[in-house]
């Protein structure tokens, strides 16, 4: 079972007067930047030059200095970029400036797991990765809560990496809540097989398949979407709650007679093989190498495919249909 830290593991102190440079200040950079000034840390939020967010970071109080600069002063420099931008940045920017001794942070293995990022043998490379998106680990950390966080060493030159992961988990407010310990490989390959195939593929196929399956037996769409997407949140949420037993408690017996007889053939042996494949192309870097040079291409097929979805009848329907939920 897994080793798991809380505020009484961590000493902030290990990272009081030393600089951190937060490169990023999208969804997680903005609240780790905000959550550790507020922490009392030295915070500098490093953008490229020109961008328009230099004045949002002044906006919320915090300092802000282009790429090159932060770095050349930071002890502690956190990727807060988009994963597919993270090895230019560091290739161009972040690698010549490093100061002899500074460590870096990621919030997923992604670019480390797969060799697109590989520091020097000196450096200390962690990872601190909250459970939640950057809204939430902000709103929590405010509201003198935090998210849990995953902790990863990949290496640990000065021999004090995991202690300033803690540090830094404790920071942003995830120890709070609990600090998991892990491997930059088993966050990597169970992120994107979780966003693969549960999370954001399986579930937005799931809903699609149900849609297309009613809509061409000639049920109306209006009705396809709302049993097989819009009802989605209801089901979601007491999950999140309660877990399966919770869900079942609030929905008929007629429902859950059809949930546990018919879900499973839904969700077959074909299913799991299919799985099992998409596991099997993250673990051997298939995945990883299709995304990268996708990436390089200018995401051609990412784009085409993403258009296809966006023209579906089921995003016309589901337009309509909110349209009438004022509430939304
Ligand atoms: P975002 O897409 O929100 O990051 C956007 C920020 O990156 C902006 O400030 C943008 O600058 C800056 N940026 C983009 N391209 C460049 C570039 N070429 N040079 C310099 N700055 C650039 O990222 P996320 O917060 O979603 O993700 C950050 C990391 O956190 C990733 O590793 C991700 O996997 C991980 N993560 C994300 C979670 C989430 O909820 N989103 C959850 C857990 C981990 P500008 O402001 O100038 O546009
Ligand atoms: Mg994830
Ligand atoms: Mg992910």
């Amino acid at each position: 079972s897994v080793t798991i830290y809380y505020q009484k593991d961590c000493d902030m102190g290990l990272l009081k007067g030393k600089k951190i440079c937060v490169l990023g200040y999208g969804s997680q950079g903005r609240a780790h930047a905000n959550n550790l000034h507020d922490s009392g840390l030295d915070v500098t939020v490093a953008l490229r030059e020109g961008s328009a967010t230099f004045q949002r970071v002044q906006d919320d109080g915090l300092k802000a200095a282009p790429v090159a600069q932060a770095v050349a002063q930071a002890d502690l420099v956190c990727f807060l970029l988009p994963d597919q931008v993270q090895a230019d940045v560091y290739n161009a920017v972040v690698a010549p400036n490093l100061k002899k001794g500074a460590a870096i942070l990621f919030a997923h293995g992604f670019n480390i797991h797969y060799g697109q990022i590989v520091p020097p043998a000196d450096v200390d490379v962690l990872m601190v990765a909250p459970k939640g998106p950057g809204k939430l680990v902000r709103d929590l950390y405010v509201a003198g809560q935090g998210v849990p966080c995953l902790i990863a060493i990949h290496q640990d030159a000065s021999g004090k990496a995991k202690d300033l992961g803690l540090a830094y988990a404790a920071g942003i407010g995830g120890a709070r809540a609990g600090v998991i310990e892990t491997s930059f490989k088993e966050e990597t390959e169970t992120d994107l097989f979780g966003e693969q195939a549960v999370l954001c593929g399986g579930l937005t196929a799931l809903m699609k398949a149900g849609f297309e399956t009613l809509v061409d037996a000639g049920y109306a769409p209006e009705m396809a979407y709302f049993e097989c997407i819009n009802e989605m949140k209801l089901i979601v949420d007491l999950i999140y709650q309660g877990g399966m037993t919770n869900m079942r408690r609030f929905i008929s017996d007629t429902a859950k007679f059809g949930d546990v007889t018919r879900g499973p053939r839904v969700i077959d042996d074909y299913v799991r093989q299919n799985m099992e494949e998409i596991l099997t192309e993250i673990q051997n870097g298939e995945f990883a190498r299709e995304w990268i040079l996708e990436n390089k291409a200018n995401r051609p097929v990412f784009n085409a495919l993403l258009r296809a979805d966006e023209a579906h009848e089921m995003e016309e329907v589901g337009a309509r249909l909110r349209s009438m939920m004022n509430w939304l």
